[in-house]
């Protein structure tokens, strides 16, 4: 094991374009196969074939997401960019779509799904049974083990074929101008008054001169929830 780079293995299978063993690792965080997910090992691939495969999780890579679903671990895991190492940016505009961005090469390329890929008439009838399948089991919650159990076992099949599919039938991809992100700034800590909790010390409200953390102050704060980005009121989860 070689632990001056962890991401060698993943290296390696992104160089050989071995996206199937990658996609098996991207299951390991992700919890289940799932087209989505094939989609972000993909798609991370078509960009880091295109503007290096090195990343160390120091912000040399930025990968720009624009939407919380299961296609974003499949990014997480093929780029190394992930929302723990700040090379993860996530705009809440619902699109299945990544921008990749290298500050080595200074260039950017941004990856979107083909519009309407899950009406195309083009579709197998596995996949049209997928896709019907997804509407009862997880739309509309339906409770069925057996069509839940045909589900996953699609999801299996056709996340292994999507990895192998030609990049140009998934993907519109463009180089876009690389606007790379300032660093992320580190900042000094504060004790909440409250609770005696170290936090952020620019996350922290006043309360009566004192730094408190924003959950004792009963404040609003941002969450990621699957609606996307919202404001919880009060803080509460409700
Ligand atoms: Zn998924
Ligand atoms: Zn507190």
């Amino acid at each position: 094991m070689n632990h001056s780079d962890p991401r060698e293995e993943i290296k390696g299978l992104l160089r050989e374009g071995d996206l199937r063993s990658l996609l098996i690792q991207a299951a390991s965080l992700h919890g289940h196969y799932c087209p989505g997910l094939a989609y972000g090992v993909k798609a991370g691939h078509v960009g880091l074939s295109r503007l290096g495969l090195d990343n160390t999780g120091m912000e040399e890579l930025i990968a720009v997401v624009e939407c919380n679903n299961c296609f974003v671990d499949g990014v997480q895991m093929s780029t190394g960019c992930s929302i723990g190492n700040n090379a993860l940016v996530y705009k809440d505009l619902g699109k299945t779509a990544v921008t990749i961005l290298s500050r080595r090469t200074k260039a950017a390329l941004r990856i979107v799904l083909k519009p309407r890929r899950w009406e195309a008439e083009t579709l197998s009838d596995r996949e049209k049974e997928a896709r019907d399948l997804f509407r009862r089991v997880v739309k509309e919650r339906q409770d069925d083990p057996e069509a839940a159990r045909r589900m996953r076992e699609l999801w299996v099949e056709l996340s292994f074929e999507t990895v192998e599919k030609p990049a140009e039938d998934l993907f519109d991809v463009h180089e876009v101008p690389a606007v790379f992100p300032e660093y992320a700034p580190i900042f000094d800590s504060a004790l909440c008054s409250a609770c005696g909790e170290e936090l952020m010390e620019t996350r922290a409200a006043l309360r009566a001169g004192e730094p408190t953390c924003l959950a004792c102050a009963g404040e609003d704060c941002f969450a990621v929830l699957g609606r996307g980005i919202r404001i919880l009121a009060g803080g509460a989860l409700r």
